[in-house]
Order: C-alpha cells, then sequence, then structure tokens
C-alpha cells in the first residue's frame, strides 16, 4: 500500500490524499487552496490539465464534505473517473452552483459544475464501497459542513482512518468516539491516522459548544429587536442555533433569501426528519415589496441572514431608515481573522460591510476539533503505525498536542516507508 499525501501537509485547505495499491488507486478529498483576502485562488492545480494528470489512473474519489477546500476541483475531474459525496452534501453543493450560475460571466461554468455535480454517485452511511482491493467506509462525523464524514479505508490487513474535518462540539458531534469505539475499532486495529489540525495552531482560544452559542445569540437578542447574522450559509448547526434562539422570542420572523431558504428546505427534508432543532419551518425571504412584511418586521423585530454581497446591502439600505440604530446589531459569526484588519486572512469585503452597521457583537464557535478532542480521538483509535497530520498551518505543532508519548513517535511529517507501507508526503506543490 502506499499513501500519498498531495497536498494539506503544513496547510489549511487544498487537501488531495491518495491511497493506492498494486491494482487499485483512489483520491480522498480534490481540494482548492484557500482564497486570499482578495478572493484570489492561487492554485497550480485549477486546471483541467493539472486535474487529468492527478486522477490519471485514479478509479474513485471519495469527498469528505462540500467546503471548497476538499471538493473544489471536482469539475476539472473527467468524466470515466467515479466521484462519491454525500446525498444531502451533493444537493447543498448543487443549490450552492445553481445560485452561483446567476453571477454574470460565470454561466458556462456552472453549467458544467453542475452537470458534473448531478453525475457524482452518493455516499451511504455506514456502507462499503469495494474499488477493487480497496474497501471504503464512510462513518458521520459533526463539522461546519453537514453530511461530513470519515473514511475507513481497509486494503488486506492493513486499515487508514481519513478523518476529514471535524469536531467533538457541535450537536451531532456525540456520536463520535461511539461510532469509533463500537464501529470502527471492531473491525481491527487502524494502522494509520490521518487528521486536521486546524486548531493546533489557535491554541488557546476557548472553545464554545454550538449549545452554548445558542444561549448567548438568546441574550443578544433579547438586547436588539433587528438582529442581522453573518454566518456561512451552509452550516447547518449555526443556521440552527440562530433560528432557535430568535423562536425563544416568539412572533419576531426569520428572515433570509431565497438561496439560503432553499439551504434551510434541504436540512429540513434530512436532518430535520431526525430532529425538531434542524426544522427550519417558519422562514421568510426578503422582497423590499412585501409590505406586509416589512410591516411584522418593524413591529416585531426580526433575525435576518445575511452575506457580505451586494444583495443585502441593497436589503439594508431599504430597511435602515426604519431601524432605531439603537435596537439594531450584526452578530458576526464568522472566523475573528477574516475581519481583521491587519492579519493576513482579512477580507475586505467582509470588513466593509460589518462596518454598515450600528453595533456589532462577535459570536462564534470553531468547525474544527480543539486540541483535547483531537488528542482524545487520537488516543483512542491509537494507530500502530502512525498518524499524519494534514490541514493544519503548520504539522510541527503537532508536538504539542497532548497525546500518549507512543503516540508522539508515530507522528509522520515527511515521507517514510513503514512496515512495506510507503507514506509520501509532498512538502509543496
Ligand atoms: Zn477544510
Ligand atoms: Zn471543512
Amino acid at each position: 500500500m502506499k499513501i500519498t499525501i498531495h497536498r494539506g501537509i503544513d496547510q489549511i485547505g487544498g487537501c488531495i490524499t491518495e491511497i493506492a495499491t498494486d491494482n487499485s488507486r483512489i483520491l480522498i478529498d480534490l481540494g482548492q487552496n484557500l482564497p486570499d483576502g482578495e478572493g484570489i485562488v492561487d492554485d497550480d492545480l485549477a486546471n483541467r490539465e493539472a486535474i487529468g494528470k492527478i486522477t490519471q489512473g485514479i478509479d474513485a474519489i471519495f469527498y469528505t464534505h462540500y467546503h471548497g477546500d476538499h471538493l473544489g476541483l471536482f469539475h476539472y475531474v473527467p468524466d470515466n473517473v467515479p466521484q462519491y459525496i454525500g446525498k444531502v452534501a451533493k444537493q447543498v453543493t448543487l443549490c450552492k452552483h445553481r445560485q452561483l450560475s446567476y453571477i454574470k460571466g460565470r454561466k458556462k461554468l456552472s453549467q458544467e459544475e453542475i452537470s458534473k455535480l448531478e453525475k457524482m454517485s452518493v455516499l451511504i452511511p455506514e456502507q462499503t464501497i469495494n474499488v477493487r482491493n480497496i474497501k471504503v467506509t464512510p462513518y458521520f462525523v459533526s463539522h461546519s459542513a453537514y453530511d461530513a464524514y470519515m473514511f475507513l479505508i481497509e486494503v488486506d490487513d492493513k486499515k487508514v482512518l481519513h478523518i476529514g474535518d471535524f469536531r467533538g462540539h457541535g450537536y451531532l458531534s456525540k456520536g463520535l468516539l461511539p461510532t469509533i469505539k463500537k464501529l470502527i475499532l471492531p473491525r481491527g486495529k487502524v494502522d494509520f491516522l490521518i487528521t486536521e489540525g486546524t486548531m493546533l495552531s489557535r491554541l488557546g482560544e476557548r472553545v464554545m459548544s454550538e449549545n452554548e452559542l445558542q444561549r448567548e445569540a438568546s441574550q443578544i437578542m433579547a438586547r436588539y429587536r433587528n438582529v442581522f447574522v453573518m454566518c456561512s450559509s451552509t452550516d447547518m448547526e449555526r443556521l440552527a442555533s440562530f433560528y432557535a434562539a430568535n423562536k425563544n422570542l416568539r412572533n419576531r420572523p426569520l428572515i433570509c433569501d431565497r438561496f439560503q431558504k432553499n439551504i434551510l428546505e434541504i436540512f429540513t427534508q434530512s436532518a430535520g426528519n431526525h430532529t425538531s432543532l434542524f426544522r427550519f419551518d417558519k422562514v421568510y425571504d426578503f422582497n423590499s415589496k412585501n409590505t406586509k412584511l416589512i410591516h411584522w418586521m418593524e413591529d416585531k423585530g426580526f433575525c435576518m441572514f445575511v452575506r457580505a454581497t451586494d444583495k443585502f446591502k441593497d436589503y439594508y439600505q431599504t430597511l435602515v431608515s426604519r431601524l432605531e440604530p439603537k435596537d439594531t446589531v450584526l452578530i458576526y459569526s464568522m472566523w475573528k481573522e477574516y475581519i481583521n484588519d491587519n492579519g493576513k486572512h482579512a477580507i475586505q469585503r467582509y470588513i466593509e460591510f460589518v462596518s454598515m452597521f450600528p453595533n456589532m457583537e462577535k459570536l462564534h464557535t470553531s468547525g474544527h476539533a480543539s486540541p483535547e478532542f483531537l488528542a482524545e480521538v487520537c488516543n483512542l483509535v491509537n494507530p500502530t503505525l502512525g498518524i499524519i497530520p494534514i490541514h493544519s498551518e503548520n504539522s510541527a505543532s503537532y508536538s504539542k498536542l497532548p497525546i500518549e508519548e507512543h503516540l508522539q513517535q508515530r507522528i509522520l511529517t515527511s515521507s517514510k516507508t513503514i512496515n512495506k507501507v510507503e507514506i509520501k508526503i509532498n512538502q509543496n506543490i
């Protein structure tokens, strides 16, 4: 067996992992590098030729979840390579690309993306897919993207667990440790654990649970009548936190745009079947001509999901004369660095957008595992041969991870052959 980390060591995003045997090869994720503050993506692989090369001889591609840093290059993949993604993840991604097709000059590209997405096969949790002599089994994980998976990859007597992006403090996180204990470990010892380490460079940050966040959101909403919320439009758990907090205030309408409403409908019809927390059944899409809705918003206050786009600037301008500044707030529920003017991750569009509001409250918790939870998972999985850290700004920070001594020795950040398994780690592409 050969494990290749094409990309992902010492960088967050752009993840590509390959598992190969003598007669089969698969990829886990085919992610694009994250854009810089101006929205520009620097990615040598973001073209048909480069992806044609990297996917040559690949028998299947499995996506852990729908974030661009894991899925972003899917449309360059030739049609003869089967691609797999979660069923709901596929619906959400399709919805997003239909929305993107409205952007001027993007129609043709969107059509290609949509047709490629439509052809994708869907993963069924806990159901093994055989790709010749490689067995791949997806297990659900909680992340800031819904319908995300880790993969157990079995080749002869060797097992690799690729955990993708995950966290321990979400509403849907409770199942992770029991899944590892009851479903994965009984199949035999895991030899290699490939894991994310996003939060390792953010050591010392307090990690709030999604439940705590919901309570804090309620308190902010009790202080302000007119609440705008800027969060990821596809982060189901976060949307549920604000939806629930707003519901507690009674009679305040939950407003968004048509796109967000479509996404919420997908969540209601999937996760909403299992728990009422994800049932977004009273949501209104904003229209400046809907005077009845605007009067209701004026009368009772409201909660509106917004994004940093011209459309939402217009929505805000339509409403602003009716809003008392002291009663109006933007809850910023994304990573704080995006609006840190002096930082390298600053996004100008976000900074401008948030500056429009008379008040701002920051309320966010990470979609990624805290160092403590990461350590708990590593200790539990206790891989016999190696831990391969990806999705971290600096893989060396793994040495700070509070894991057992013998596991510390197994952290692999450079190429090596162990027990006939060749590990190839590309430092940079
Ligand atoms: Zn990621
Ligand atoms: Zn992600």
